[in-house]
């Protein structure tokens, strides 16, 4: 699913990207999930200049391995195995047939339909989140030497149960409305912040030399940076939130 482009992270809904009124596609996406070996994908795109004016296409193998398609795997320091690439399409020939939604009317065939799988997808996202918590929570267990670590694990073990149970909810509210998003912002939100506090909460439950020596702690602390910026960063979860009603 491309969608983020170098210069429209967080501003997905103004994408840059073009497909031209005789269906030649020039596009720039990065951060693509395994975009440089999939066989198949789809991609927002502008159609037009209105606001309506944009577009999903499905990405078949003959487009993607079109001559005039460059793909990349991007440098990354962590979550290597999301193959997070750099995408770039000049003047690519797409078929009509494979721009989606065309029987919808402009505005639910584009944004409205991406925006129903960022909700979709944000509770997959914060479980994920707090299945890393929990991780490093399960690691300590066997770490901790003292009742003032003991109690803080306690502590953090009550507040991620509580806060996957808030995902539920939310999925069960976006299952019963699927524009009802500002729940699934809140999850999002705390399940971020609940992880990244997990990290920095670490040493103290499992002692600093082991925090910094351990191969898979370190691992763990390195990929747990990328869930802030899976399905939209802290600061547009807020945004969302207060536009939205809890
Ligand atoms: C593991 C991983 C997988 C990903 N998978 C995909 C994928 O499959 N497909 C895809 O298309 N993209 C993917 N992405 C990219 C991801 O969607 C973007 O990183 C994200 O949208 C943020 O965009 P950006 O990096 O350009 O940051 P920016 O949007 O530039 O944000 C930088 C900072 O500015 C803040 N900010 C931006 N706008 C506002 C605003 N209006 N108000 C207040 N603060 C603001 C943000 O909160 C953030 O703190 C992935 C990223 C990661 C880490």
């Amino acid at each position: 699913m491309a969608v983020t482009e170098p210069s429209k992270g967080s501003d997905a809904g103004n994408p840059s990207s073009l497909l031209s009124d005789d269906f030649e596609l020039n596009a720039e996406k990065w951060l693509v999930g395994n975009g440089h070996d999939a066989t198949i994908g789809t991609m927002v795109v502008r159609t037009g200049t209105g606001p309506y004016s944009i577009g999903v296409i499905l990405l078949t193998p003959e487009t993607l391995s079109h001559p005039k398609v460059f793909r990349q795997l991007l440098p990354v320091a962590g979550l290597q195995g999301a193959g997070l690439s750099h995408l770039y399409f000049d003047k690519t020939p797409i078929s009509e047939e494979h721009i989606l939604g065309l029987h919808r009317r402009p505005l639910e065939r584009g944004m409205h339909s991406v925006i129903k799988t960022f909700y979709r997808m944000r509770p997959c996202v914060c479980a994920m989140a707090l299945g890393s918590a929990q991780a490093l929570l399960d690691f300590a267990i066997s770490h901790i030497s003292n009742v003032k670590a003991r109690e803080l694990h306690s502590s953090l073990q009550i507040e991620i149960e509580a806060i996957r149970n808030l995902n539920y909810r939310a999925a069960l509210r976006i299952d019963d409305n699927i524009l009802d998003g500002a729940a699934v912002s809140l999850a999002k939100a705390c399940s971020t912040e609940f992880v990244e506090k997990v990290v920095r909460i670490m040493p103290k439950l499992v002692g600093t030399e082991l925090f910094l020596t351990d191969i898979w702690l370190q691992k763990t602390i390195t990929d747990i940076q990328g869930y802030e910026w899976m399905e939209g960063s802290l600061d547009m979860q807020r945004l969302n939130i207060l536009a939205g009603s809890i």
